[in-house]
């Protein structure tokens, strides 16, 4: 019996990874033995869910399987090797214990954050977090709300409420489910696990392909939009955050690898690859799709559009139908 459900809860702690190695299971037993089918089964389960949107919560197994699930998990993104897998898996992890810290109190948040190299200080009814920490985690957000010009300082810490806290601790949370990822696992291992790891491979194809457009990118066909921002970062101008991440995500969502888009911004005179590399994978592990026709104006990143624009109501709509060669595309 699980002596605390939280290391169910919270399966990548430390507290979770001894109580899991003291059980001292021998790896066949867990991969073959029927008292684990459900352990196995729920860690397929997991990746699964990640993929297609988020991972539920399983109140039916017992939580020393739910515990047993997570390692297990791991494995099967291991033996798939997958970087779209592994961001998309630690990210979904990630969420689903943001949820579960919505309900916990600021002293296990501390501890938490502690864990996971955070320092948050108790200030009034949330934290302080010093200022080179904060942005270490806050500069992957997108909304306004987290730009440290935007924040209140405290003798060079940034104030912040419970909400915001977690979700600080989400993304270290989601950096230490990653970073070990993929593991180094056996061969035979794999082959142990392939039922499982078979089901998330049909799984990760459909979602690929529900997402990526088939086929060669074509350039030619890019909406003024993105052809405009990709001109602009390659000629070195400091292209607002939006656009930046629109002109990402399109690329993504038209099926460029991380590597291309890279090589595509690498132009920039002031290109930093390992920055570049970060924020591009960040975008890619994510569920972003590109932004519609209505978000590009509302930030002002709607230029140059032409007569094929007054057609469609989404960029990548823009792409489909002029690579289809059925756009009649005039200056407007
Ligand atoms: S209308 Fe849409 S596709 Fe055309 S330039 Fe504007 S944002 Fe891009």
């Amino acid at each position: 019996m699980i002596p605390d459900p939280h290391l169910a809860t919270y399966p990548f702690t430390s507290d979770a990874t001894a109580y899991v190695r003291d059980l001292e299971i021998p790896i066949p037993d867990l991969l073959e033995k029927h008292v684990y089918a459900r352990a196995r089964r729920r860690g397929m389960d997991r990746v699964i869910q990640a993929i297609e949107g988020g991972i539920k919560s399983n109140t039916e197994i017992p939580p020393e399987l739910e515990l047993l699930s997570y390692p297990i998990a791991r494995m099967i993104v291991s033996c798939i090797d997958d970087d779209y897998l592994i961001r998309r898996y630690a990210l979904a992890e990630a969420k689903t214990v943001h949820e579960s810290l919505g309900t916990e109190p600021r002293d296990f948040l501390i501890a938490m954050g502690q864990e996971f190299g955070m320092h948050p200080t108790p200030y009034d009814q949330g934290f302080t977090m010093h200022f080179a920490e904060y942005v270490r985690y806050a500069n992957r957000m997108h909304a306004p709300v987290w730009k440290l010009v935007n924040r209140r300082l405290y003798h060079g810490s940034v104030l912040l409420s419970m909400r915001e806290f977690r979700r600080l601790l989400q993304e270290a949370i989601r950096d230490h489910i990653q970073q070990d990822l993929p593991l180094a696992v056996p061969p035979e291992i794999c082959d142990a696990l392939s039922r499982y790891v078979d089901g998330v491979r049909e799984s990760l194809g459909a979602r690929k392909t529900e997402f990526e457009i088939e086929g060669a990118v074509e350039p030619d066909a890019f909406p003024p939009c993105i052809a405009h921002a990709i001109a602009m970062l390659q000629a070195g101008a400091n292209l607002p955050h939006s656009a930046r991440f629109a002109a990402t995500s399109f690329l993504l969502n038209i099926g460029m690898d991380v590597d291309g888009i890279i090589r595509i911004f690498g132009g920039s005179p002031d290109f930093d690859e390992t920055r570049t590399r970060y924020q591009v994978e960040h975008i890619s592990g994510s569920e972003y799709t590109a932004p519609g026709c209505d978000t590009m104006k509302t930030y002002g990143n709607c230029t140059g559009a032409d007569g094929l624009c007054t057609r469609i109501k989404h960029p990548l709509n823009y792409y489909r139908i002029k690579r289809r060669g059925q756009g009649v595309v005039s200056k407007a």
